[in-house]
C-alpha cells in the first residue's frame, strides 16, 4: 500500500494493458524517462513506475503499471489491476490482431474493475471511495504511428471503436515520441477532473 506523504495531494494507479510486443513498456519508459529501447524484452516481475505531473498547479502522481510480459499467456492477475482507477488499452496499428484484442482487454478490464473498487472501498482511503461510484478513465491507445508505410489499422476504426465503447482515443509513437505525454497526461487529467 501507498502511503501518501506531505504535500501529495493525490496518487493514482494507471495500468498498462494490450496485447504483447504492443509497444506498452517503451510507452512507459518514453513517458517517464525520455527513453526508447529498440530490443526491449519482458521486465522481470511486474513493475511500476511514479511519475509526478503538475495538473492545473496541483501535483498529482500517476504510478503507472507495466506487465511483466504475462499478457503473452494472457495471465495477468487481478492484482495488477487491484486499485487502478485509469488504464491505457494499447495496439499496435501495423497488427490488426493486436486491435482485434482490445475487445477481450476490455471486457477483464470492466470485470476486474467491479471487484477490486469493492474491495478498495473497504480497506483504502477517501481517494479511492470518491471512485467507487465514477467510471475509470480509459484511452485506446494506437501505438507506432511511424509505421505509416505498414499501416494495418485505420485511424478512422481506431477512432470509431473508441467512441462506440466511451474511451479516449490516441494513436502514439513511442519511438518519435509522438503524443506520448499527451496521452497520459490526458487520462491523469481526466481521473482529477473525477474527484475535483
Ligand atoms: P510490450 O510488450 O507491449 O511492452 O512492447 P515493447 O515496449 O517491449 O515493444 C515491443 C517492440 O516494439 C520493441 O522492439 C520496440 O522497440 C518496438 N516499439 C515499441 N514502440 C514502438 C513505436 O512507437 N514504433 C516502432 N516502430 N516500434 C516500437
Ligand atoms: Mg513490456
Amino acid at each position: 500500500a501507498e502511503e501518501e506523504q506531505a504535500g501529495e495531494e493525490y496518487l493514482f494507479k494507471i495500468v498498462l494493458i494490450g496485447d504483447s510486443a504492443v509497444g506498452k513498456s517503451n510507452l512507459l519508459s518514453r513517458f517517464a524517462r525520455n527513453e526508447f529501447d529498440h530490443n526491449s524484452k519482458a521486465t522481470i516481475g511486474v513493475e511500476f513506475q511514479t511519475q509526478v505531473v503538475d495538473i492545473d498547479g496541483k501535483e498529482v502522481k500517476a504510478q503507472i503499471w507495466d506487465t511483466a510480459g504475462q499478457e503473452r499467456f494472457r495471465a495477468v492477475t487481478s492484482a495488477y489491476y487491484r486499485g487502478a482507477v485509469g488504464a491505457l488499452v494499447v495496439y499496435d496499428i501495423s497488427r490488426r490482431t493486436t486491435f482485434e484484442s482490445v475487445k477481450r482487454w476490455l471486457d477483464e478490464l470492466s470485470s476486474e474493475f467491479v471487484i477490486v473498487t469493492f474491495i478498495d472501498v473497504i480497506h483504502f482511503n477517501s481517494i479511492f471511495m470518491v471512485h467507487c461510484d465514477t467510471a475509470m478513465a480509459r484511452m485506446l491507445v494506437g501505438n507506432k504511428c511511424d509505421l505509416e508505410n505498414i499501416r494495418d489499422v485505420s485511424v478512422d476504426e481506431g477512432k470509431s471503436f473508441a467512441e462506440e465503447e466511451g474511451l479516449f482515443f490516441m494513436e502514439t509513437s513511442a519511438l518519435e515520441s509522438t503524443n506520448v505525454q499527451t496521452a497520459f497526461e490526458m487520462v491523469i487529467r481526466d481521473i482529477y477532473n473525477n474527484i475535483s
